[in-house]
């Protein structure tokens, strides 16, 4: 990570150095779509962060304006502090790795990686085929270096895609769908290989991804868009352990989180078929009324099916348990509410029976139901250490 140190007189003022900035970014396609909306961030040098979002949240075209591929209909985005909106793509000092890799077919692999840096730097001959060769050591393709990408599998490819961007030594990679092409085992294989390049190289990384699986296990920070619009940015713990409203909860974590709609009457959650009283504490931290209406959400891992019929347990009719090795996935109706938990893979309870299950009140969340943000900043004492 670079620092900056100003020094204003009296006191050397310390900050970080950020290597992207969006401000107040839009995009809109034939002035109808709006693809980007009022997109702001800095991230900073040396940082991996992911942008996830459903389909048609605006994640490539976030990195396609940052990439030059796009222009930006408002807003301004920087590299290093210099605007580059007007900035053609080349000068931008990034590098882009596609999902379909963009190999020219009819050059080999070393070619492939000397191509661009032989049209845009002034480096020779020499050093550029020590760049390529150094790259290609890292991901692990020197014995490719003289064949076409046409008889590469595609592991090979996407090796050579990160290598090529590698050799250009940019300011930031930005990799769009990078591992989707690939098979799960060796998805998960490339995951640890593009986490160590970017731990080794220390290069700023903006990672686009449909994949909230992906996007937890690689970055020092998600970004969750949903309809262009920043829906929060935060730690893989921060997106998971306190959504900032419930978009984020909803799509961060898998089987997803649990929804009910509940009032709050004299600290106490009312349900449609339960109720569940809060402790003193919770309410005074909760930013809610009396008898507002509330969104509750509850992870399927943090339900415990060992209610025991006690004042916080709820009556649950359990419809179908699938085994997915190690867990089952317990799918119930507590009332009209359909509703998921996860138990260890010896927990199985029978279809149709009948159980009591039961939520911790620090594994709660609490939305509002009209606008769906947060109301309730779940106290550090319940946050994974490592938060
Ligand atoms: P994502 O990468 O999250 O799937 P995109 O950035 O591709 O989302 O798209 C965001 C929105 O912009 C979508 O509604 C999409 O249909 C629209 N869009 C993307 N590219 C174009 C284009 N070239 N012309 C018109 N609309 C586009």
């Amino acid at each position: 990570m670079t620092h900056i140190f100003i020094y204003d007189g009296l006191h050397v003022i310390y900050s970080l150095m950020s290597t992207v900035s969006f401000n107040d970014v839009r995009k809109e396609y034939d002035s109808s779509i709006v693809a980007v909306d009022g997109f702001s961030m800095d991230i900073e040098d040396g940082e991996f962060v992911s942008i996830v979002g459903p389909s048609g949240s605006g994640k490539s075209t976030l990195l396609r304006m940052l990439a030059g591929l796009e222009d930006v209909s408002d807003g301004e985005i920087s590299i290093k502090d210099r605007i580059v909106n007007d900035v053609p793509p080349q000068d931008r000092g990034i590098a882009m790795v596609f999902q379909n890799y963009a190999l020219y077919p009819h050059m080999t692999v070393r070619k492939n990686m000397s191509y661009g840096l032989k049209l845009t730097s002034d480096l020779s001959d020499d050093q550029i085929d020590r760049r390529v060769e150094e790259a290609a050591e890292m991901m692990g393709i020197e014995e490719l270096l003289d064949t076409r990408p046409g008889n590469l599998s595609g592991g090979q490819q996407q090796r050579v895609a990160t290598g090529r961007a590698i050799v250009r030594d940019p300011e930031a990679f930005l990799m769009d769908e990078p591992l989707s092409n690939l098979d799960a085992k060796l998805k998960i294989h490339m995951r640890t290989e593009l986490q160590r390049i970017q731990e080794e190289l220390n290069t700023t990384t903006i990672y686009v991804t449909h994949d909230q699986e992906e996007a937890m296990t690689m970055s020092d920070r998600i970004v969750v868009l949903a309809d262009g619009k920043l829906q929060q940015a935060g730690t893989p713990d921060e997106v998971y352990h306190r959504p900032a409203n419930r978009f984020v909860a909803d799509f961060i974590g898998s089987p997803s989180m649990n929804f009910f709609d509940v009032e709050l009457r004299d600290g106490v959650l009312v349900g449609a078929e339960f109720s569940y009283a809060l402790s003193e504490t919770f309410v005074d931290t909760l930013d809610a009324a009396n008898g507002d209406k509330l969104v509750l959400g509850v992870r399927p891992e943090h339900i415990a099916l060992d209610g025991g019929g006690g004042d916080d347990s709820v009556r649950a009719t359990v419809d179908v348990v699938e085994p997915v090795g190690s867990d089952n996935y317990v799918y119930l109706h507590i009332g009209e509410n359909e509703c998921i938990l996860r138990t260890p893979s010896g927990v199985r309870p029978d279809a149709g029976s009948t159980v009591d299950v039961s939520f911790d009140e620090s594994n709660l969340h609490l939305f509002d139901a009209e606008t769906d943000e947060s109301v309730y900043e779940r106290r550090t004492e319940y946050l994974p250490t490592s938060d």
